[in-house]
């Protein structure tokens, strides 16, 4: 549904559309023969106003003409009975190490189409539930047929997330058995054939979090183009599951870390649920100062993420840190500019950004103001923090208004900044500028998560609750630090997160500077040569699209 391709093009909400982002970026750096489909997404995201701490969410609309190209394929899907015509976009990615890939971008604003089905493909996740579901004819049967129509000749398609399940139903379509070839009894369709041919990345470990259309309202919008008895099958009974559906027509299905596959076998029994633990892309998550250190030290790195695991001993202390200042003033400069906050180089500084919304506990840092005042008291601390709410999560919006508040209170003994409008580029200043990346997820909810990976790259250590890659990622005082103890209770966090600041990181900061440059280089050489894009893509290959 979301592929973040550059800033630019603001089509993406979150760490799903990075993923597919960096997917793309890595395919095109591995030279694998691959092809992108979404949505245009025409009216962007949104864009993010903050006043008096309160999120206003503005149109981002941006220009399909300026960065593709006019696909001249036009395909036909149902929906409510009638045709709406899907054309699109061909947007070619083109990586800094010369590959190149196609993404196409499926537009319904075409003359043939009536003035509201011109409207389909213009809001990310907007709309009610039937819009959803046209959106979703679109990505899933419109894309299938568009790669069609365009004269691809596809040998594995990869689901990621739910949203794209009707293509395996497109699929099945295709591999209808012609009626006068059909015994009673015999199957109708060739099930093993689709199955061959689908993969499907699961992201969401709750049953809550799962795409599911009413079959009332499936019926109605998907119209003769499904056979209810024979969907209930596949989908579920009680409504259209787009991940039942998915993992029921995809012969190979992962989980995005290995402890998410665990919990998505429990949420999914009797599917069997391998692991694929997500990467970033190296060149886009790193930042320049770095890229420079890595490309004297370590030529290749970019194509090998692997060698990054020789930092440790090939990259000096202090090349480290100075490629680090410089990351941080650009950090500060950017936080001035668009906050007017003055940070202080000299100061420990703490980074904390991505989707606002409940089980991130974006205020867990802040539980007890009084302790945190005096922590910074004793060794001093600042914070930037970013992320948008969905513009329908209350509660996200709640917390993004509380931890304005905080700021307020916090002021002047502890200096905070608030982003607005996080996107790719303030995510690559902040994880790159910060000393210390920050996660505090509620166990199990984060699959995986992906900052931290980018913080690695940057030799910024993640201070982290473990859950999703960091319970791969954390080798305490190494790579970084946990935040509480796995599978305990989490009631205990907050304490937890003051305590070991207070004792073990901020001393190691102020007090131990060639200690605290190890455990920068260990986040290098032990975490970003392992969770990147490149070593997920390969296994994606070996296991999942070549079976
Ligand atoms: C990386 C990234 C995310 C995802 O971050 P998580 O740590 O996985 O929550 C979200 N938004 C932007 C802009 C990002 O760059």
């Amino acid at each position: 549904m979301e592929i973040a391709l550059r800033n630019e093009i603001p089509t993406y909400s979150g760490g799903l559309g990075i993923l597919a982002g960096d997917t793309v970026r890595a395919a095109a750096d591995l030279g694998l023969p691959l092809v992108g489909v979404t949505l245009a997404s025409r009216a962007g995201y949104f864009r993010q106003e903050l006043r008096d701490g309160n999120q206003h969410e503005l149109p981002d609309p941006w220009d399909p003409s300026r960065w593709g190209s006019r696909l001249e394929a036009k395909v036909a899907v149902p929906v409510e009975g009638r045709p709406v015509w899907v054309g699109g976009w061909a947007y070619v990615h083109e990586g800094h190490m010369g590959g190149r890939l196609p993404v196409i971008l499926l537009d319904t604003d075409l003359d043939e189409n009536s003035p509201d089905d011109r409207r389909l493909t213009d809001h990310l996740y907007g709309g009610d539930e039937a819009y959803r579901l046209k959106q979703e004819i679109v990505l899933g049967i419109g894309g299938a047929r568009m790669l069609q129509a365009l004269g691809f000749s596809i040998r594995q398609y990869h689901m990621n997330e739910g949203h794209a399940a009707l293509l395996a139903l497109e699929l099945m379509r295709r591999r209808a058995y012609a009626p006068e070839h059909v015994q009673p009894g015999d199957p109708a369709f060739d099930l093993q054939g689709v199955r061959a041919r689908c993969c499907f990345t699961t992201h969401t470990p709750v049953d809550a979090g799962q795409d599911k259309f009413r079959y009332e309202l499936a019926q109605r919008v998907l119209g003769d183009f499904v056979d209810l008895p024979a969907l209930k099958r596949v989908a579920g009974d009680d409504c259209l599951n787009m991940t039942r559906l998915a993992l029921n027509l995809s012969d190979y299905v992962n989980g995005v870390a290995k402890r998410h596959a665990e919990t998505s076998r429990g949420l999914f029994p009797g599917y069997r649920v391998h692991a694929i633990t997500n990467g970033v892309h190296p060149f886009t998550w790193t930042a320049p100062s770095f890229i420079q250190l890595y490309n004297r030290a370590l030529a290749g790195w970019c194509h090998e993420p692997e060698l990054l695991v020789r930092a440790e001993c090939c990259i000096s202390d202090q090349a480290i840190w100075s490629a680090h200042e410089t990351a941080k003033r650009h950090l500060i400069d950017t936080v001035q500019a668009r906050s007017g906050v003055e940070l202080d180089a000299g100061v420990a500084t703490i980074g904390f950004a991505r989707r606002m919304t409940a089980y991130k506990r974006p205020d867990l840092l802040f539980s007890d103001l009084a302790r945190l005042r005096e922590l910074s008291a004793d060794t001093p601390l600042q914070v930037v923090l970013a992320g948008k709410a969905h513009p329908r999560d209350e509660d996200g919006k709640r917390l993004i208004k509380l931890l304005h508040d905080h700021m307020q209170a916090l002021a002047p003994a502890v200096r905070l900044a608030y982003l607005p409008n996080y996107d790719m580029a303030t995510a690559l200043a902040m994880v790159s500028g910060v000393d210390l990346w920050l996660n505090t997820p509620l166990p199990p909810l984060e699959a995986s998560g992906t900052s931290g990976m980018k913080a690695a790259f940057n030799g910024v250590p993640s201070f982290s609750v473990l859950d999703g890659w960091w319970l791969e990622g954390c080798i305490e005082g190494v790579t970084g630090w946990a935040i509480g103890q796995a599978d305990a209770a989490s009631d205990g966090h907050a304490e937890a997160l003051y305590g070991k600041l207070a004792t073990t990181i901020l001393p190691l900061y102020y007090s131990d500077r060639p200690g605290w440059i190890a455990v920068m280089k260990g986040a290098i050489s032990r975490n970003a040569s392992f969770f990147n894009s490149h070593r997920m893509m390969r296994r994606y290959v070996a296991e999942a699209y070549v079976r």
